[in-house]
């Protein structure tokens, strides 16, 4: 499946293609087990009814975890967007719920000791520390900030609870990854 060079684009008119590899049945069977019904309503409350454009990101996430009753949220940040961090925990504790921030150097790790082809005695990220102390904080939903690549693929791979992004680090383009398509 190439959807980008696809000529017919059926699926836009709720009409399926050949060249699926996947069960149409099945799937939907799955977006109606309660947990997933819970998520769709809730993000389709961000949207419908004219409401796409009115919210930003940050707007978004608030108002998605109050649909979805979620009282503790995670905040795995890097060390270097701390400062934004700390607005963005602000502002999620005024509007009410509980919130957990974990820098990526959490545990203090030595580069040379985690990266054994490192000789950098400086502090390391350390994704894997910090999905660990985020998971027994008990949190509904953890927000990523700023997470080095690489880093957060770890990171996700090891968190329990829901995650979302809210800031992409991009060290070139003031953390825009898109601007990287208009050179
Ligand atoms: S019709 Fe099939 S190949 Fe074409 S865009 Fe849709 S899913 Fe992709």
């Amino acid at each position: 499946m190439d959807c980008i060079k696809c000529n017919i684009k059926t699926c836009r008119v709720t009409e399926s293609c050949n060249s699926q590899k996947f069960d149409s049945d099945t799937l939907m069977s799955k977006y109606h087990l309660p947990d997933n019904q819970k998520i769709i309503q809730a993000s389709a409350t961000l949207v419908d009814n004219g409401r796409a454009g009115t919210l930003s990101r940050l707007q978004e996430i608030i108002e998605f975890s109050n649909e979805m009753n979620f009282k503790r949220i995670g905040l795995a940040y890097c060390y270097g967007m701390e400062n934004d961090s700390a607005l963005i925990a602000q502002i999620f504790r005024e509007s009410g719920f509980k919130i957990y921030p974990v820098s990526c150097t959490t545990g203090g790790f030595k580069q040379s000791d985690v990266n054994y082809q490192s000789k950098i005695e400086k502090v390391s990220c350390n994704p894997l520390a910090q999905a660990e102390q985020i998971n027994n904080e008990l949190v509904n939903l953890t927000i990523t900030v700023g997470l080095c690549l690489g880093h957060d693929i770890l990171f996700q791979k090891h968190i329990n609870s829901y995650t979302t992004t809210l800031i992409v680090k991009d060290r070139v383009y003031n953390n825009n990854p898109i601007e990287a398509l208009k050179n």
